[in-house]
């Protein structure tokens, strides 16, 4: 299927309100995932860029008005932001299918208008930050307020370009910080879109840098720098690692990373067997696995598990693989080229190691980074693609019979991002949600998001909530405020 590839108009490093070239005059490829042709070149960020990205936050931040404007006042341009996200939706749904291989009639229906409300539900908690009055010591007064953290530092991952964008930048505006964002080195070309729109919205100059490149330069000079308040991280556990490393070693600044998973979905035998099923194959093969809270171990419980596993099989068999444009597919290739080899030697281990591979495990057609979703059953808790996240459509199906087993399986990883489970039992549901050590549990639904609903890790998925009310305190500091009233000795 040939489809008309959009105009990418925006290449250069946004600073300061202005597309500019990076100070070195590098340039990087960003690649097509359908093709592995070349769509753009793109201006390369380094140190040096960022330490001029950081310095115009650094005075909109010190000077500007964004920081000192009402909340009402932030949350008119937010909205219109929003609006202008809406009115180009066709547009950033396109580049984000050319840039990750993500299905761009899903972007354009619902992950970009979902963009847009994330920008208005941080919008509209702007007027609604406060802090509080506090009761007074005997002849003292004291009270709190609730200042915006200062310059932050954002980096984001490749697989959902525009959610990540909205989800970091959106509570940091409303909270009145400023702030430079760098999206990851596959995927710029809607972050630079966005940048666009957010000045043709009125955020100010210097408030919003979008500055493209690669995470041990660009990535690490923010990590590092000494007037970067706060760095909001998305990304794997190695590299959230690094951060903290790099934040430590600079100004102590405060990180919040959100880190890799390793889900578990946990079927009961008097789960809804069709609807467990369909939410099971979802689990792994939603955006390719591409997905940090993929439910890719499922421990079925045993009186159910043959014919669940047959129909998961047949359920797989039927799944459309191919161009992101086409409406009838539900998979597009992997984000590049290095993800792509990364799981297909993850299902060859998984065959070494013994599991059995019940069904996909090769690449679709020869041009691409198509992979069919692959089922392994037979696998054991302590096998690689039991324990490492893939990243991509690969299942490890496992049987249990009691509850306390299902238990110690599912906490079973390092990881603790997300976890689901399905039965109709009030009481199996809620001792399963308080005994998994994950900051998200779905009973009897998976992959459901919201704007309110607060989304992060226990353990090594990391710490710091996104979304909700959460999110925005991430970006706010307190500041206590003391003073006599009568009476004092201070007086
Ligand atoms: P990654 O950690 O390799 O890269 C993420 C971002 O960090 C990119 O922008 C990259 O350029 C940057 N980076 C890399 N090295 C850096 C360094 N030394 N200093 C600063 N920045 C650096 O991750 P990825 O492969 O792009 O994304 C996949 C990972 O992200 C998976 O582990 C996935 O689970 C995780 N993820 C987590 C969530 C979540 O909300 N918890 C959401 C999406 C993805």
């Amino acid at each position: 299927m040939t489809t008309k590839m959009p105009t990418v108009k925006f290449t250069k490093l946004f600073i300061n309100g202005d597309f500019v070239d990076s100070i070195s005059g590098r340039e990087f490829e960003t690649i097509d995932p359908r093709t592995e042709e070349v769509i753009a070149r793109i201006a390369e960020g380094s140190k040096e860029d960022i330490d001029v990205a950081v310095k115009a936050s650094r005075v909109a931040f010190d000077h500007g008005s964004w920081p000192r404007m009402t909340g009402v006042e932030r949350a008119r341009i937010m909205m219109k932001w929003a609006d202008l996200i809406d009115e180009n939706a066709e547009e950033i749904a396109k580049l984000d299918a050319i840039d990750a291989g993500k299905l761009y009639h899903f972007c354009k229906a619902i992950e970009i208008p979902s963009a847009a409300n994330t920008i208005r539900y941080y919008a509209g908690a702007a007027d609604k930050i406060h802090g509080e009055v506090l009761k007074p010591a005997r002849e003292f007064h004291a009270y709190t307020l609730m200042e915006p953290i200062g310059v932050v530092g954002h980096i984001i991952p490749w697989n959902f370009p525009s959610s990540m964008f909205v989800t970091k930048v959106a509570p940091s505006l409303a909270a009145g910080c400023t702030m430079v964002l760098k999206p990851a080195e596959q995927t710029p070309l809607s972050a630079l879109f966005y940048a666009h729109l957010a000045k043709l919205a009125g955020i100010p100059n210097g408030v919003l840098n979008v500055v493209p490149g690669f995470g041990p330069t660009a990535g690490a000079a923010l990590c590092s720098h000494m007037d970067v308040d706060k760095v909001s991280f998305t990304g794997s556990t190695k590299v959230g690692r690094e951060i903290m490393c790099a934040a430590a070693n600079s100004n102590l600044k405060p990180v919040s990373l959100e880190l890799g998973g390793k889900s578990p979905l946990v079927v009961f035998d008097d789960a809804d067997l069709d609807k467990a099923i369909q939410l099971a194959f979802l689990g792994v093969a939603y955006n390719k696995g591409e997905i940090c809270v993929a439910g890719s171990r499922v421990f079925v419980q045993e009186g159910i598990y043959d014919e669940f596993e047959k129909k998961l099989v047949e359920k797989a068999k039927t799944w459309v693989i191919g161009d992101p444009f086409d409406s009838k597919v539900q998979q597009g290739p992997q984000v590049d080229k290095k993800q792509f080899e990364k799981i297909l030697s993850y299902i060859e281990h998984g065959k070494r190691e013994g599991a059995t591979l019940l069904t996909g495990g090769k690449r679709v057609g020869n041009k691409g980074y198509y992979i069919e979703p692959t089922i392994f059953s037979n696998v054991k808790e302590d096998m690689l693609i039991a324990q490492d996240e893939i990243f991509g459509p690969v299942m490890a199906l496992m049987k249990f019979k009691t509850i306390e087993e299902a238990i110690t399986s599912a906490n079973n990883t390092r990881y603790g991002l997300a976890a689901g489970i399905m039965t109709k039992n009030l009481d199996t549901a809620n001792i399963m949600s308080r005994s998994i050590r994950a900051g998200t549990i779905w009973i009897n639904c998976y992959f459901i998001f919201g704007n309110d609903i607060p989304y992060g890790g226990y353990k090594m998925s990391g710490f710091g909530r996104d979304f909700g009310l959460e999110a925005l305190h991430k970006y706010l500091q307190v500041k206590s405020v003391v003073t006599p009233i009568y009476n004092s000795p201070w007086l």
